[in-house]
């Protein structure tokens, strides 16, 4: 009989101490954009250095720390936004549709409403500054206790993650009281979790961090897709209008550089929450446990590092001529045909369609793409990202290279996550991937890596 959960041997991230070091050092790195992109650095040309740094902690951080840790306010608006956002995903109604396989044989219901959702929240927020202007109390709270949001999402995502964590050990109670016919079932009715394939090592510390469950659940409700797709990813679009409204505050008018900022990142988010059911088939959620990496990096991380740019133009009034528009528009219009497309070609191809383009078989069955844009590079999807990331930079001219921090991080993620994929495909394909490699030699960019 195979096992359901076989336990983890490798572990990734440099095991229990490679994740020890991230769980410290991804919210300093956050903490340390914020305190590197602020009105004492814009007085002194945001030339970085040690004592302005420290100047920074002292005057945010150091004076404060009390409040920062436990903010009552924010709390109890982060939990209103998260909890609301909850409840609408449940109740309001959407399309069912099921995610892949799972190693047992079962697949998992899923309700696609993004777009029932994205339109209420465009509405409301259209009909409050038709009423109000540029004056929305609520972007205004955004802005000025970003620091305090930003602690606050840190800590809710610990929490998040202990909550997974623990309910990972409990058994699931199978409605029917017949197991899930897989021979999993203890014969009382209760069932084993399906775990991460990464994060079944027994290590606590390892285990917390990488995710153990696979897809934790409250009912119906799953937890993992819900974070990936909505309060990081929505909050990421507030907090860069909140920058928006204070700019024009701030000085009367709001620069074309801040709209292309909002609105090439508007269209990346709205896509993301909108393609719900793409998200089915990513590696996010067909492999990696959901712990406090990916809570934390759907959670915190994203909204709060990824608005760095339009945080700076706030700060720093630029115009743009026509033409650098035009070539950034052009950017990023290349690099999202590219990421979109070239998704949407493995998702068809994946459901059964596009028979026509050429594949190998490999050893399990299952066909790999040779042709169309997989032909082309090993992660042309990623390339696609890369060039977008880089279209959302570009707005902020070349004063400083903090504001090129995204598209800096984004490319080395993007680079593990090949790296770890083709790990994963090597495991999962053997020979045949080593064939595929050798029809399609470059890893992301074509004729260069
Ligand atoms: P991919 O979409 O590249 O999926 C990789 C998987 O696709 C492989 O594990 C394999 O899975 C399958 N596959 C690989 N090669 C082929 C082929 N030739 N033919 C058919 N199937 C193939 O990876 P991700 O899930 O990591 O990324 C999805 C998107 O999300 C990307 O566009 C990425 O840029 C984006 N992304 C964005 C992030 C952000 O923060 N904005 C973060 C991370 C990702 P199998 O065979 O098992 O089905």
């Amino acid at each position: 009989m195979t096992v359901l959960n076989p336990v983890t041997k490798t572990t990734e991230f440099g095991g229990p101490i490679g994740s020890l070091i991230l769980i410290i050092f991804l919210p300093l790195v956050t903490l340390f954009l914020f305190l590197a992109c602020n009105e004492i650095y814009l007085m002194e040309g945001f030339n970085l250095n040690l004592q302005l740094l420290k100047d920074a902690f002292n005057i945010y951080v150091y004076n404060d720390l009390n409040n920062l840790l436990f903010d009552y306010q924010s709390w109890k608006y982060y939990l209103y936004w998260f909890i609301s956002l909850a409840l609408l995903d449940v109740y309001i109604p959407g399309n069912e549709k099921f995610g892949i396989k799972l190693r047992d044989g079962s697949k998992l219901k899923y309700n696609i409403n993004g777009l029932q959702l994205v339109s209420l929240l465009l509405i409301i927020i259209c009909s409050r500054f038709y009423l109000l202007g540029f004056n929305l109390p609520e972007l205004n709270f955004l802005y000025d206790n970003f620091l305090n949001l930003m602690f606050t999402t840190w800590e809710f995502s610990i929490l998040l993650s202990f909550f997974v964590y623990f309910t990972s050990f409990i058994p699931l109670r199978n409605k029917n009281g017949n197991g899930n016919g897989n021979g999993n079932g203890n014969g009382n009715g209760n069932y084993e979790r399906i775990l991460s394939i990464n994060g079944n090592s027994k290590n606590i510390l390892f285990d917390w961090f990488i995710g153990r469950e696979l897809n934790p659940r409250i009912g119906d409700w799953d937890i993992k897709l819900f974070c990936e797709l909505r309060p990081g990813l929505l909050l990421w679009f507030l907090l860069n209008l909140s920058c928006l409204q204070r700019q024009f505050q701030k000085i009367g008018y709001i620069t074309n550089s801040m709209i292309l900022v909002n609105l090439l990142q508007f269209i990346y988010i709205i896509d993301g929450v909108l393609n719900e059911e793409g998200c089915l088939t990513m590696v996010d959620i067909t492999t990696d446990g959901f712990g406090f990496m990916l809570a934390f990096g759907d959670l915190c991380w994203v909204p709060f590092c990824y608005c760095l740019q339009a945080r700076y133009l706030t700060l720093k009034e630029i115009n743009l001529t026509n033409f650098e528009m035009l070539i950034i528009i052009l950017l990023m219009i290349i690099g999202f045909y590219i990421f979109k497309a070239s998704n949407n070609e493995k998702n068809n191809f994946r459901s059964g369609k596009l028979s026509n383009l050429k594949s190998i078989k490999t050893e399990r069955g299952t066909k790999l793409l040779i042709e169309g844009w997989w032909g082309i590079s090993q992660h042309i999807n990623y390339f696609g990202d890369m060039i977008i990331a880089l279209s959302w930079c570009l707005p902020t001219k070349f004063n400083t290279i903090l504001t090129y921090f995204y598209v800096i991080y984004f490319t080395s993620l993007l680079i593990h996550r090949q790296i770890r994929d083709d790990e994963k495909c090597f495991k999962k394909y053997g020979n045949s991937w080593i064939e595929y490699k050798k029809k399609v030699p470059y890893k992301i960019i074509p004729y260069v890596y």
